[in-house]
């Protein structure tokens, strides 16, 4: 049943149940009350149809005394004509005049045989007369006169007159009733007499009285119960038909704005965010539909911050994407990882550690947000957030207890390794004011499996250009770089006017080695003598494997004396002391060293290595163990 329905038959109740009760209290009471005013009417009624007879009586014997004047004072033939005068007049319907011995002196009309007088409440018959006795002049007796009126003719229209509504039954002294308007039942005419109430019938009744000489009973049909509730019936029926209307009406106005706020919630519910209900009204309905727009509003508010959030986490991993797949600089990817990841989480700071390749130790690599944090911070594997995850391997979320080793105590943090093919290789490290949720941990984590990614890319990519680029046996620079490197410093000590030196060394008579010590042991004397090189040179200056046992040293900023000294130092180093390992037979072996220099000996790479390799050449001819520097003329440029 719905909210309309249910209101208008709340309403038709609350109107319809009073209505009903008063009028079954209206239906019980009316009747009685009607009958009451029916029984006062006919009272009333018979009062002056009473009143009415006393009037006929009273003209009755004025109209004895008029023939009794007119009998005591002429002859009888005067008394005659007055008396038919009179009765012809209408001043009675019938007129007697009769002498002392009861004989008739004139006569006309209609006389009752025993006229008895109509003052006297013992009249009879069907006459209202008047009887008046006459005396002579002599003061003797002089008969009597009788002027007499039939209960039918203008005396019963003047009586129905009287009668408003209803019927009339006029009864003598003797309960005979005279006459009547209709042919009444007699027992109703009886109980009216009796002054009881017959069914159906209201009374009303006045004896027989002095000049009066009629009972008079007005007879009424009573005003009808069923009549009066069919009336009552139809009223209600009326008033609950329109209290329905009305109601139905008033609940449509009123549950209309409850619809329109539930199409619009329905709306909502759908997704259409942009509904707006309007407030007509500042009633109930008015305010909630002024909540439900706030609600909305909130809702839209609160779905653009997430719409805002999503789209900064989707730049954060574009960008995250661009930059891992534009470039091989591991700092820069690292810096870019950590910047996306706070800002997609709302962190307040967060670093990056790589585990040290001894695995024990972790070092900084990236930090935001930290200011005290020491830049060159290391964190032993174990130790706090960071070196407990590094060494179990699974990410943690929670809040930092200690707060040291980078860490800002009592923040919030999500720590997750970095792994690569299921190794450990640094943590990422996020921390804030408010708790992550999972939501947080699931971002971090593809943050970190991307990063991971792009960090294994630079290392191969570092890896296989260090292969392009490195002597495999030796580990020195290989025969391509010291090609690209020599055109640049060549280029880079013109432009600044700046000497350069280039070296090249051939161990003596290392055919021998491999022969009596065997191919491998040739080779160990290669790597240990790239190594003891390393350690002889500056940073600066490049060592290259230039071939067999060959091998080239460019040094910048380096002018003869400076290649003298050097190649010195390398003779010296060489001979000093043996090549191997402890426990296995020594090496001794010695080298000889040619050395040319920019510009003096030449401009261009190819002559700089031709003469160097010349001067070699003479170091061997000279008897090995030594150097020589190429002399201006050795060669043309
Ligand atoms: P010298 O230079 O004093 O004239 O005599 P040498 O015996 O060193 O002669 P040369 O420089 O011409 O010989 C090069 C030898 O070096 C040839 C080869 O047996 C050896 N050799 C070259 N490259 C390698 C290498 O990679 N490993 C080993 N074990 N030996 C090499
Ligand atoms: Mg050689
Ligand atoms: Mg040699």
């Amino acid at each position: 049943m719905t909210l309309r329905w249910r209101l208008t038959a709340a309403f038709v109740l609350v109107v319809a149940v009073p209505l009903v009760i008063g009028t079954a209290m209206v239906a019980g009471a009316f009747p009685r009350e009607v009958q009451s005013a029916q029984r006062d009417g006919a009272l009333t009624s018979s009062r002056l149809v009473a009143q009415v007879l006393r009037d006929y009586c009273d003209r009755a014997r004025a109209t004895a005394e008029a023939a009794g004047r007119a009998a005591t004072s002429t002859t009888p033939a005067g008394a005659r004509a007055a008396v038919t005068s009179l009765v012809d007049r209408g001043l009675a319907d019938g007129v007697q005049v009769l002498d002392p011995h009861g004989r008739v002196v004139a006569v006309s009309g209609s006389v009752p045989t025993a006229p008895s007088d109509c003052s006297t409440a013992t009249h009879a018959g069907r006459y209202v007369s008047a009887v008046l006795p006459l005396t002579t002049a002599a003061g003797r007796p002089g008969g009597r006169a009788v002027a007499s009126y039939l209960v039918t003719g203008s005396l019963l229209d003047n009586v129905r007159a009287a009668v408003h509504d209803g019927d009339v039954v006029l009864v003598d002294a003797t309960g005979t009733v005279v006459t009547g308007t209709s042919a009444l039942p007699r027992d109703v005419v009886r109980a009216a007499f009796d002054r009881t109430t017959k069914n159906g019938w209201v009374s009303g009744f006045t004896p027989p009285a002095t000049g009066q000489p009629f009972g008079v009973v007005v007879l009424v049909h009573a005003a009808t119960g069923p009549a009066v509730l069919l009336d009552a019936t139809l009223v209600v029926l009326l008033a609950v038909g329109l209290a329905v209307v009305i109601a139905v009406l008033s609940a449509r106005a009123t549950t209309r704005p409850l619809e329109q706020l539930a199409e619009a919630a329905a709306r909502i519910a759908s997704g259409d965010l942009s509904t707006e209900i309007q407030v007509t009204s500042k009633d109930e309905v008015g305010r909630l539909a002024g909540a439900f727009n706030r609600m909305t509003e909130e809702l839209r508010s609160y779905v653009g911050q997430l719409e805002a959030s999503r789209d900064e986490l989707q730049s954060g991993l574009a960008r995250l994407g661009d930059t891992l797949s534009s470039t091989h600089d591991l700092d820069r990817i690292l810096h870019v990882a950590l910047e996306s990841a706070v800002a997609s989480t709302q962190a307040t700071s967060g670093m990056v550690l790589l585990l040290t390749p001894s695995r024990d130790e972790l070092v900084l690599a990236a930090a935001k947000g930290l200011e005290d944090i020491p830049i060159d911070l290391r964190v032993k594997v174990g130790d706090g957030v960071t070196g407990r995850v590094a060494r179990s391997g699974d990410a943690f979320k929670g809040f930092v207890e200690g707060g040291s080793l980078g860490e800002p105590q009592g923040a919030s943090v999500i720590a997750v390794p970095l792994k690569s093919s299921g190794t450990v290789i640094g943590v990422l490290d996020l921390f804030g004011v408010n708790d992550f949720d999972d939501n947080d941990l699931a971002i971090i984590r593809t943050f970190a499996t991307q990063t991971t990614v792009a960090v294994d890319n630079v290392l191969l990519h570092e890896e296989a250009q260090r292969l392009s680029i490195t002597d495999g046996l030796t580990g020195l620079w290989n025969y391509r770089y010291f090609t690209m490197t020599i055109a640049k410093e060549i280029e880079r000590a013109a432009r600044f006017s700046r000497p350069l030196a280039l070296l090249m060394l051939d161990l003596d008579h290392f055919k021998g080695v491999n022969d009596s010590f065997g191919h491998q042991r040739g080779d160990a004397v290669l790597i240990e003598l790239a190594a003891r090189l390393r350690s002889e040179v500056r940073d600066v200056d490049i060592v290259a494997r230039y071939g067999g046992e060959e091998i080239v040293i460019v040094l910048p900023e380096t002018d003869a004396d400076g290649a003298a000294q050097l190649a010195e130092r390398i003779c010296a180093m060489v001979r000093r002391k043996p090549f191997g390992e402890p426990g296995v037979p020594p090496v001794r072996i010695t080298v000889s060293v040619g050395g040319a220099v920019f510009p003096r000996h030449g401009l261009a790479a190819s002559t700089l290595l031709a003469r160097a390799d010349q001067a070699l050449y003479e170091a061997k001819h000279a008897g090995r163990d030594t150097w020589r520097i190429a002399t201006e003329s050795s060669l043309p440029h």
